[in-house]
């Protein structure tokens, strides 16, 4: 039976694995080796309970004796603490869903490569803060990763066997998120309520309110290239408010492939479960007719400056995505907590690339996940309000 794990998975895109697995016959179908989660306890021994998991981990110390009451008498273990996550990604598995929010995700994703894996990435974070450590541990280990992310996976399906040698460039859509349609001169108001409303996701808070400032296909700009080792000019951004088309790959010989369906994040994770084979989904079927119309727009870099600042990352190479991904992660933990407002956001964080650029620059890419872990907490430093 196919073993699996899930970090992250009491959150939005590990929940959807969770109940991909589930409708697939649950511990029936697969034997779940790891779950884990963070402040969400019952959630997260819940679906432990369901899925029959060998151990269920929180991120936090404190909550241990929580979970461990919440799953007395079903044989689950319990587990808490950044160790504990680790121990849990060294379990042998055959398929890691790596779904933990934000640069947390990282050593846990690490770990799982270096089980030899498949790692279904959805937490972008690692990537663009760490891309060459991934793909160096993918390679020792012979582990694949698979893009979770929805139009990493459309570039993935829409590559096909393609050689990149064959690709033009890749087009990433994006909805615009809460404000796209808002007048300018008001962003600098918007609170943290209306930026965590999405028009066509539903996902977990902070990625809905990095799509409201584009922060998020900044970051999926800067994944891409990391991913499948584009060079920064053959990645474009669309604005398509229907979230149908989710990327495009152009070819040399002028011809293009899209890949379209509607949002729900079971495709992609589905996708990467069934890898390499395909079967059915819960997934609603694409009614173009129903649809009528799919619109789209170019970007504009006055409403969302993160993108313009995902370019300068690409061309400063080095570690200036793992302090870009601290940088902005500190300013959305600022922008939550009602200490700097929504458009504060961007210029806290290229404030903190210009400062740590003329202090050290942004040296080679990275070697070793000590060197990645000091420029994120100099970058968080830098940049807390
Ligand atoms: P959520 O906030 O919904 O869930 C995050 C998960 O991580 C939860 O299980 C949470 O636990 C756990 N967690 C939070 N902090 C920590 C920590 N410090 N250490 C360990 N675990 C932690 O996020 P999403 O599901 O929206 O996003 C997860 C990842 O997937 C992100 O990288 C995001 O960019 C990416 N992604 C998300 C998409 C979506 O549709 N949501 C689409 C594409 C990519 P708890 O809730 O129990 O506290």
């Amino acid at each position: 039976m196919r073993r699996i794990s899930i970090f992250g998975a009491t959150g939005s895109v590990g929940a959807n694995g969770v109940d991909l697995i589930r409708r697939a016959g649950g511990p029936a179908a697969y034997h779940t080796v790891a779950l884990t989660g963070g402040r969400n306890i019952a959630r997260l021994a819940r679906m432990a309970r369901d899925l029959r998991a060998e151990i269920a981990v929180t991120a936090h110390p404190e909550l241990l004796d929580e979970l461990r009451d919440a799953l007395s008498g079903s044989g689950v273990e319990a587990a808490a603490g950044p160790q504990a996550l680790i121990d849990a990604a060294q379990r042998p598995a055959d398929w890691v869903l790596s779904a933990i929010v934000g640069a947390a995700g990282l050593v846990p994703g690490l770990t799982a490569l270096a089980q030899g894996s498949i790692l279904a990435l959805a937490n972008k974070e690692s990537l663009v803060c760490a891309g060459p450590l991934l793909r160096h541990a993918a390679q020792a280990s012979g582990a694949t990763i698979l893009p979770v992310d929805s139009e990493h996976s459309a570039i993935f399906q829409a590559l096909g066997q393609d050689n990149l040698e064959s690709v033009k460039d890749v087009t990433i859509t994006a909805s615009g998120g809460a404000f796209r349609d808002w007048p300018l001169e008001r962003l600098a108001a918007a609170t943290v309520a209306e930026a965590s409303t999405h028009p066509n996701w539903a996902m977990g808070q902070r990625i809905t309110i990095d799509s409201a400032s584009m922060f998020n296909k900044a970051m999926e700009v800067i994944e891409a290239k990391e991913f499948f080792g584009l060079r920064p000019d053959q990645i474009r951004v669309l604005v398509h408010p229907e979230s149908i088309i989710h990327a495009m790959v152009s070819h040399v010989d002028g011809g293009t492939i899209a890949h379209l369906g509607a949002p729900d994040m079971r495709h992609a994770i589905g996708y990467a479960l069934n890898w390499p084979a395909r079967a059915p989904l819960p997934v609603a079927p694409l009614d173009l007719a129903a649809l009528g119309s799919l619109t789209f727009r170019a970007p504009d870099e006055h409403r969302w400056p993160a993108l313009r600042l995902a370019r300068e990352v690409m061309a400063a190479g080095g570690m200036a995505g793992a302090v870009f991904n601290a940088a902005k992660e500190q300013a959305l933990d600022d922008f939550i907590a009602g200490r700097i407002g929504f458009t504060r956001m961007a210029p806290r964080v290229e404030m903190t690339l210009q400062a740590l650029s003329a202090r050290a620059g942004f040296g080679d890419d990275p070697v070793d996940l000590d060197t990645v872990l000091h420029w994120d907490r100099e970058a968080r430093k830098e940049t807390a309000a």
